[in-house]
């Protein structure tokens, strides 16, 4: 099933009791999410991704815009008409009732026509079992299991009344780093297999980069990017979605742009053809934009080499750099042997490089040698 969102606003009073202010939470919406997909919406803490999951379940209403399931209007149908399955960072689970029962629990629900013999129950939940591969702790407690078991007998729930959409809202989170790897690869296999269009929020980037089909980069209520992973990694819309995603982080320096040429502090690092006039700008690097070189344009004191296995990471500075006090630079191995004294020099691969406005830190188009970016 297709889900839409059409300028979608939920603003809710201020929780501080004195102020008279308005919380945006979520800011005109709009988007898209394929039938079959799994998106997720990421975004910082508080950038309003429980919000919109809530407002696509039906737990909240808009305070205007419309929501479409398909070609219907759901913007006023509650919760348990929509036909969502939800699964939170809190499993949830009924603590006094084995897992049988926990997943059985949403089916005891169904009224009049809709209510299932004993046995039409019990055969969903093996179903629904099978799929998160549960099947041989159906009559265990919740506690007598692990948080990654306990979050796919939650799956599971949220699967048993087969549900048109799956939404979860960060539902690795109170997982170790191990499990958080399984369990998010278990739940992309589950999404492929069932093939239901699931929302997944997380305000993890290399969670959303590695299961999503789509991600929708959020912050402060706002919509700021909507794409592939890959091709928002590599086309960032502006300096907030490129400082968000990857590890390590794009490096930012203060920089200008000035006679045809782009500058990082002092050093003039490329020839570059741009419409944006001269002046002030930020420019940010990928780690795996530098190339080391003895007359490299740009250059930095050397701090520290890091090998870890087939990578080398420089750490290095530069009187330029934004907020972080280092660069980060990863460079192949054979690169390594380059490296001598206080004194790095880099060229920068023109794709790595973005430029960003000083004001409204949005992209800033310009080519380099014949090539477009
Ligand atoms: P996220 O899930 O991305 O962390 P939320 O959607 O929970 O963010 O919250 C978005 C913003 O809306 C936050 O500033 C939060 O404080 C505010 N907010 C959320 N729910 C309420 C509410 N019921 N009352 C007042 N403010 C709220
Ligand atoms: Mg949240």
């Amino acid at each position: 099933m297709r889900i839409k969102l059409e300028h979608v606003t939920k603003q809710f009073p201020s929780r501080n009791k004195k102020s008279k202010d308005i919380v945006t939470a979520a800011d005109d919406l709009c988007f898209e999410i394929p039938d079959g997909k799994l998106v997720s919406l990421l975004g910082p803490s508080g950038c309003g991704k429980s919000t919109a999951l809530n407002l696509i379940c039906g737990l909240l209403s808009p305070t205007s815009g419309k929501i479409f399931f398909d070609d219907d209007d759901v913007t006023d149908l509650p919760p348990e008409k929509r036909g969502v399955g939800m699964v939170f960072q809190s499993y949830a689970l009924y603590p006094h009732l084995n897992v049988r029962k926990n997943i059985m629990f949403p089916l005891q629900n169904f009224k009049g026509e809709d209510r299932l013999s004993k046995e039409e129950m019990l055969k969903k939940v093996d179903e629904a079992a099978e799929i998160v591969q549960i099947k041989e702790l159906m009559d265990r407690k919740p506690k007598e299991m692990s948080g990654g078991q306990q979050q796919r007998v939650a799956i599971a729930r949220a699967l048993v009344k087969r549900p048109r959409v799956l939404l979860l809202d960060e539902p690795l989170s109170n997982l170790d780093a191990r499990l958080r790897i399984q369990t998010r690869e278990e739940i992309r296999r589950i999404q492929k297999e069932t093939k239901i269009t699931t929302v997944f929020v997380t305000h993890d980037q290399e969670e959303a980069m590695s299961i999503s089909d789509f991600i929708i980069v959020m912050k402060n209520g706002l919509v700021h990017q909507i794409g592939a992973p890959q091709e928002v990694y590599d086309d960032p819309a502006n300096l907030f979605v490129a400082k968000f995603l990857g590890t390590p982080p794009i490096n930012v320096f203060n920089g200008k742009i000035s006679n045809g040429y782009l500058y990082i502090g002092e050093d003039a690092v490329m020839k570059i053809k741009t419409e944006a006039a001269d002046g002030d700008v930020y420019v940010g690097v990928r780690p795996e934009g530098f190339i080391l070189k003895n007359d490299g344009k740009l250059h930095c004191e050397l701090k520290n080499v890091e090998v870890m296995g087939r990578d080398t990471s420089i750490v290095s500075s530069n009187k330029a750099s934004v907020d972080a006090a280092v660069i980060r630079s990863i460079i192949s191995s054979e690169e390594r042997d380059l490296i001598n004294g206080d004194k790095v020099c880099f060229d920068l691969k023109p794709y790595k490089v973005f430029i960003f406005g000083k004001d409204d830190e949005k992209r800033i188009a310009y080519e380099v040698e014949g090539e477009s970016k």
